[in-house]
């Protein structure tokens, strides 16, 4: 959030793959980008209950019909197993991790128990006579439209899908293939069939999990830049506004104060005007670079909100230390030594700041902020420019004008 330029390539670089790949077995891979990586949490989460659930129904009707056929002892002992299964991958809904290792952690159970479920589909052909072709087409044909159920589901996470298709095909595959060996001709085409199917099952998975996963890609990536400055790389005025509601609900509850800073290039038209446009632009940058490194806390965030204005929020700080850090960031601009000979303030570019504090109620909103902050930095202006200017706390029930001018 707060390195400009590095939003940016943070997501390009997740995109291309290049962070650290989280460690889960070959077979399943969940991928190494946290946001997609969530998005594969949230797809399974929402249908932890449905496919088990449907499984289920799936396999009792199975039973139902084979009673028709056959004896469907053994298929109602296989169903029970298998609702034992289907019982445990439903259960984990009630587990909610918050973090994000908890997430990768409940994913690889939910898929190792889908896993699970499968191996025990693959069994159902031991359930019915081999040379009984009605019975075990029906079996087949059941398994084979499991194993396609399970695409808009496992397909979304790499690898998921192929091995939930071979796990559940591959008992009947070997069964079949031996079983013709012996001189059982029906038996040996059936298995090439399967073998057929589970090829073509594979390439399917395959091309729905690379067109999810660029999907949500473009996705990703759309939000950002909508998010973002695409001159500085900072969050832009859209996403500053998001993370400001959310401290400010935070606030409330907690009863904490926050500080919001206004920051505005001292002369900057007269700037342009003396060193071009593409000269400003570097300036812009440089200052962005600069505010960025001068917040540490992962809860302060700054964004450009304008032209040549930057705000920065400042979440569970109070007014005394809101002023050192807004006077610490007008030495750092100042010491940028970016010259400015066109500035009657200084030899070098400036910045004036108005800040403001508030404890957030329910009855205030983050705009009287803003605009307590933005009229402190009229003041800042009127009062000579290159400065800080606060607006009391006090000021707010009584005059509501900013009043206070510190000097440099
Ligand atoms: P003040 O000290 O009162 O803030 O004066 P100012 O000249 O900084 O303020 P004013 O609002 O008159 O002008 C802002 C200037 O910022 C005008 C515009 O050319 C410049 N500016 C706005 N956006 C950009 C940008 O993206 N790149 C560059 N190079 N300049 C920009
Ligand atoms: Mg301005
Ligand atoms: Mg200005």
């Amino acid at each position: 959030m707060r390195k400009p330029g590095r939003q940016l390539s943070a997501a390009a670089e997740s995109h291309s793959g290049t962070r650290s790949t989280f460690a889960l077995p070959p077979w399943i891979r969940l991928d190494p980008d946290p946001e997609i990586r969530r998005a594969q949490y949230d797809h399974l989460r929402n249908n932890c209950i449905a496919a088990p659930l449907t499984s289920l129904v799936v396999a009792l009707t199975l039973c139902a019909i084979l009673g028709l056929l056959i004896d469907p002892t053994p298929a109602l002992t296989w169903a029970g197993v298998l609702a034992v299964a289907l019982t445990a991958r439903a259960s984990i809904c009630f587990w909610r991790p918050r973090t994000e290792p908890g997430r990768d952690r409940w994913c690889l159970v939910s898929l190792h128990l889908a896993l699970l479920t499968g191996l025990i589909w693959g069994l159902a052909p031991l359930t019915v006579p081999l040379d009984d072709f009605g019975a075990l087409g029906v079996v087949l044909l059941t398994m084979g439209g499991v194993a396609v159920g399970m695409l808009p589901i496992l397909g979304f996470v790499h690898g998921a899908f192929t091995t939930y298709g071979l796990i559940v095909i591959l008992p009947s595959l070997v069964i079949l293939l031996g079983v013709g060996l012996q001189g059982k001709p029906a038996h040996l085409g059936l298995g090439l069939f399967l073998i057929a199917f589970t090829l073509n099952l594979v390439r399917t998975g395959d091309v729905v999990t690379q067109t999810f996963l660029s999907n949500l890609r473009s996705r990703i990536a759309q939000t950002i830049a909508a998010e973002h400055d695409p001159l500085t790389g900072l969050p832009n005025r859209r996403k500053f506004d998001r993370e400001f509601a959310a401290a400010w609900t935070l606030a409330v509850r907690a009863r904490t104060p926050i500080s919001v800073l206004i920051l505005d290039l001292d002369h900057f038209k007269e700037y342009n005007d003396r060193y071009g446009h593409p000269a400003g632009d570097r300036s812009l940058r440089a200052v962005a670079e600069a505010l960025s490194r001068q917040l540490p806390r992962a809860s302060d965030h700054v964004a450009r909100v304008g032209g040549e204005e930057f705000v920065i929020l400042l979440p569970t700080t109070d007014a005394e230390g809101g002023q050192v850090l807004a006077e610490r960031l007008r030495r750092t601009i100042e010491a940028l030594h970016i010259p400015h000979a066109a500035s009657p303030v200084s030899p070098w570019l400036t910045v004036s700041i108005g800040g403001a504090t508030l404890c957030p109620t329910l009855a205030t909103s983050p705009n009287a902020l803003l605009d307590m902050a933005d009229r402190a930095l009229y003041t800042a202006k009127r009062c000579g420019r290159n400065r800080v200017a606060w607006f009391p706390m006090e000021a707010v029930a009584t005059s509501g004008e900013a009043r206070v001018c510190q000097s440099r």
